[in-house]
C-alpha cells in the first residue's frame, strides 16, 4: 500500500500499544487526507505480497506469486495460530490481508480484525443484524467476506445494509440501506467490490420474488451513483435502464408482479483497460416459468454475465448461459479474467463455471461465446451451439410443460456454486470445486390452478418441495447419499478438457487458492484442509481441520515469511437443505468455527475436538398418521430449507429430533408461534401457520425421530 503505507505502519503500531488512542484517530485523519491518490488497481500490482481485494485481483484469479510455500518446502507448513469464531454457523469468507492485518468475516456478517501474526483480536465489528432476517435468506446467514479501499473496509450485512468501517478503530463511518423493498426477501452475503473509488454491491433474494440489481456508492461518502436493475421493471412505470426498453420483449405475463429475480449476489470481476465491470446475474424467481412469464421467453439478464461501463453503470453487453432458466442455474459463479492464446491469436478472456455444468470461456471485450463444455454430469441440455453458446436443452427438462417431475442434473446445488476457483497462468488450468448431484422439479399445482401467489416467510419457487422428501428407509437413503459426487478439479480452458481431478466422496467441498510455489489449496467436506501438486493434482500436504470447509484459502507475505489463511467452519445451502445427505460415512460433518493460520513451521496444533453427536430421545407419537402426513408437507414448505430433509439436520443448525422441545406442546408452540428464539434466526411462523399445523409439525417430527436410526 504505497500511498498510505507510511501513515498506516504508526497508526498500526501504536494502536497495537493502545486502542483508540488519540494516534489512531490522527492516523485516519491522514487517511482520508490521502484519498484522492488512491488507487486500488496500481496497490494490488504493487504490493504482490497483500491481499487487498477478494478475489486477490480484479481479474480474481486467487493466484499468488508467492513462492516460499512450495512443492518441496510445504512439508514444514503447519498451523501458526487459530482463531475461534463466536458463531458455529456456516462460514464462507476469503479474508483479505493489508501491512500486518487480517480483516475477515464470519456468519451474521460480523468483521473481525486479527493481528496477522499472532491471531489475537484487534476489534470485532457486528451490524448486530436482526435475528429474525435470518428467514429471509435461502442459504445460512453467510457471509462472503469485505472490500478495503483507502483506510476503510466495506461490509455487506445480510439485512442489506453497506457498512464503511474505520480500518484501524473499528468504528462505523456510514451506513446505507441498500434494499429497494424491505418488506421483500432481500439479503446481502456476498463481498463488495471497490472499482475507482466507487463500492459495487448487489443482493440475493431470487428465491423469494424479488428483482434483482447492483448499486454503486461513492467510497467515501456512501452516496448512491448509480443501479442497474438485471431484469426489466413495471412496464407502467418509467424504465430506470435504458436498455430494459428492449430486455422487456423477451419476458411473457406480468413478471414484476412476482420480481423475476436476477440477483447478483457474488461475483463480480473488473478489466481497467477496457473500463468494464462484469457482473454475474442469478437465476430466475420464481424458478418456475408458468408463474413469472408464462408465455415463454428468454427472460434477459437472468442467468448472464453482464459487462457494464462502472462509471455510469450502463448495460455494454451480455451473455446469456440459459436462457428462460428454470432450475436455478445462476450465473452469478465465480469469473476469472485472463489471457489465453486461442487458435493463434491472443484473446481477451472471461471464464465461468457456471451452476449449469458447463464451463464457459468468452471473449471478454466483445461478449462473444468462444467455447463451452461440460465439466460434471449434466442431462438438462445435451450441448452448446458452437457459435452462440446456447444451450441445446432437452425437452424432458421443461417440467413446466410436461406436467411431470424432471429429474435434473446438476440440480439447484450447481455442478459448481459459489466456491472461488482459482487460475495459475503458469500451468494454465483452472481449479475448481466441482459435483454431480441431482434434483426432481416438479411443478407447483397451484400454478395451473390459477391459486398460486407469494407466501411470506418460505422460498417461492414455484416448485412443489413437499413432493420431494426422501424415503424412510436407510438403506434407499445410503445409496442416494452416495450416488452425490464432489472433487477438485484442474480445468484446462484452451482445449477444454480436465487435466486431473481428486475424488473427495461427496459434494460441497472447498474454494481454492493458486500459488506459484506449484500448489493449489483446498479444504474439503473430510474435515481436511490439503495442498496438490498444481500440475499432477498429487496430494502434497494435508491437515486435520475438525470441521468441513466450503470457503477459500488465501496467502499473503509479513516480514518475509509467507502464511496461508482459511475460514473454516462446514455450512451454507448444501447441508442445511440436504439434510442427511450431506453426512459423510462417518456421520453429520461437524461445524467448528475458526480461523487458522498456517506457516512454514507454524509450531501449534488445534485443541482436541470433543463430541457434538446430537441425543435422539422422542417422546410417544400424540398424533394420527394423516395430520402426521399434514406435517410432513408443511414442514417440507416453511422447515426443510434450514432443517434438513426430512427433519435431518445435514448442518450447523441444531437437529430437530434431538431438540426438548420435542416433548412439551407449550414449549414447541414457544419456539415457533412466540418466536423465543428469534435471536438465534428462528423466527415466528405466527402469521403463516396455525398452531394446529404446529403441532402437526412436531407430530411428524417425532415420527422421524423414531424412525431414525442415523448419526
Ligand atoms: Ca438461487
Amino acid at each position: 500500500m504505497r500511498t498510505i503505507y507510511l501513515t498506516m505502519s504508526v497508526g498500526v503500531s501504536l494502536f497495537a500499544m493502545s486502542a483508540c488512542s488519540p494516534a489512531t484517530d490522527a492516523n485516519t485523519i491522514a487517511v482520508s487526507n490521502a484519498s484522492t491518490k488512491f488507487d486500488l488497481s496500481k496497490e494490488i500490482e504493487t504490493s504482490p505480497g497483500e491481499w487487498l481485494t477478494t478475489g486477490l485481483n480484479y481479474a480474481e484469479t486467487r493466484h499468488s506469486g508467492l513462492t516460499q510455500i512450495n512443492t518441496e518446502t510445504v512439508k514444514d507448513l503447519s498451523l501458526a495460530w487459530h482463531y475461534d469464531l463466536d458463531t458455529n454457523r456456516g462460514q464462507e469468507a476469503t479474508p483479505l490481508y493489508n501491512d500486518g492485518i487480517l480483516y475477515t468475516t464470519s456468519a451474521w456478517s460480523k468483521v473481525q480484525a486479527l493481528d496477522a501474526k499472532t491471531g489475537k483480536l484487534l476489534w470485532q465489528y457486528d451490524p448486530e443484524v436482526p435475528g429474525e432476517w435470518a428467514v429471509k435468506g435461502c442459504c445460512d446467514v453467510v457471509n462472503r467476506g469485505v472490500a478495503y479501499w483507502d483506510g476503510k473496509i466495506y461490509l455487506g450485512a445480510f439485512d442489506g445494509r453497506l457498512i464503511a468501517i474505520d480500518a484501524y478503530t473499528g468504528k462505523k463511518v456510514w451506513e446505507k440501506d441498500t434494499i429497494v423493498d424491505r418488506e421483500k426477501s432481500y439479503t446481502i452475503t456476498g463481498a463488495p467490490r471497490i472499482i475507482k473509488g466507487k463500492v459495487i454491491i448487489g443482493n440475493g433474494g431470487g428465491e423469494f420474488g424479488v428483482r434483482g440489481y447492483v448499486t454503486a456508492y461513492d467510497a467515501e461518502t456512501g452516496d448512491q451513483d448509480w443501479r442497474f436493475y438485471t431484469v426489466p421493471g413495471d412496464p407502467s412505470k418509467p424504465v430506470e435502464n435504458e436498455i430494459h426498453k428492449s430486455t422487456k420483449e423477451t419476458w411473457t405475463g406480468e413478471y414484476w408482479k412476482v420480481g423475476g429475480g436476477g440477483t447478483v449476489w457474488d461475483s463480480m470481476a473488473y478489466d481497467a483497460d477496457l473500463n468494464l465491470l462484469y457482473i454475474g446475474v442469478g437465476n430466475g424467481s420464481p424458478w418456475n416459468p408458468a408463474a413469472r412469464s408464462p408465455e415463454g421467453g428468454d427472460n434477459l439478464f437472468l442467468s448472464s454475465i453482464v459487462a457494464l461501463n462502472p462509471d455510469t453503470g450502463k448495460y455494454v453487453w451480455h451473455f446469456q448461459t440459459t436462457p428462460g432458466d428454470q432450475w436455478d442455474f445462476t450465473a452469478t459463479q465465480h469469473m476469472i479474467l485472463a489471457d489465453l492464446e486461442i487458435d493463434g491469436a491472443e484473446r481477451k478472456v472471461l471464464m465461468q463455471a457456471p451452476k449449469n455444468g458447463f464451463f464457459y470461456v468468452l471473449d471478454r471485450v466483445t461478449g462473444e461465446f468462444i467455447s463451452g463444455e461440460k465439466f460434471a454430469r449434466v442431462n438438462w441440455a445435451t450441448g452448446l451451439d458452437p457459435v452462440t453458446g446456447r444451450p441445446d436443452i432437452v425437452p424432458e427438462a421443461f417440467y413446466h410443460k410436461t406436467g411431470k417431475p424432471f429429474l435434473g442434473e446438476p440440480g439447484p446445488m450447481g455442478a459448481h456454486s459459489w466456491h472461488p476457483m482459482s487460475y495459475n497462468d503458469e500451468t494454465g488450468l483452472v481449479y475448481f470445486s466441482a459435483q454431480d448431484l441431482n434434483f426432481p422439479y416438479i411443478a407447483d399445482s397451484t400454478i395451473e390452478e390459477g391459486t398460486f401467489e407469494l407466501k411470506d416467510k418460505t422460498v417461492n419457487l414455484g416448485v412443489d418441495l413437499a413432493a420431494i422428501g426422501l424415503p424412510d428407509d436407510q438403506e434407499t437413503r445410503t445409496s442416494i447419499r452416495k450416488s452425490l459426487k464432489g472433487r477438485l478439479v484442474a480445468w484446462d480452458p484452451k482445449t477444454q478438457k480436465e487435466a486431473w481431478r481428486v475424488d473427495h466422496g461427496g459434494p460441497w467441498n472447498g474454494g481454492t487458492l493458486s500459488t506459484s510455489g506449484n500448489l493449489v489449496f483446498q479444504g474439503n467436506r473430510n474435515q481436511e484442509f490439503a495442498a496438490y501438486h498444481a500440475k499432477t493434482g498429487d496430494k502434497v500436504w494435508s491437515t486435520d481441520v475438525q470441521t468441513g470447509v466450503v470457503a477459500a484459502p488465501m496467502t499473503f507475505e509479513m516480514d518475509g515469511e509467507q502464511y496461508v489463511a482459511l475460514v473454516a467452519g462446514w455450512g451454507g445451502v448444501l447441508p442445511l437443505l440436504l439434510g442427511e445427505l450431506a453426512h459423510t460415512d462417518e456421520g453429520k460433518v461437524p461445524n467448528r468455527s475458526r480461523v487458522l493460520m498456517y506457516k512454514l513451521n507454524g509450531g501449534t496444533e488445534l485443541p482436541l475436538a470433543e463430541n457434538f453427536a446430537p441425543v435422539i430421545d422422542p417422546p410417544r407419537q400424540f398424533a394420527t398418521a394423516e395430520d402426521i402426513d399434514s406435517g410432513r408437507v408443511i414442514y417440507a414448505r416453511y422447515c426443510s430449507g434450514c432443517h434438513g430433509d426430512t427433519a435431518v439436520a445435514g448442518g450447523p443448525i441444531p437437529d430437530i429430533r434431538a431438540t426438548y422441545a420435542l416433548h412439551d406442546a407449550d414449549d414447541w408452540n414457544e419456539i415457533i408461534l412466540e418466536g423465543a428464539l428469534e435471536e438465534r434466526g428462528m423466527v415466528s411462523f405466527k402469521d403463516a401457520l396455525s398452531e394446529e399445523e404446529v403441532q402437526n409439525i412436531r407430530a411428524y417430527v417425532i415420527d422421524r425421530a423414531e424412525k431414525s436410526t442415523s448419526k
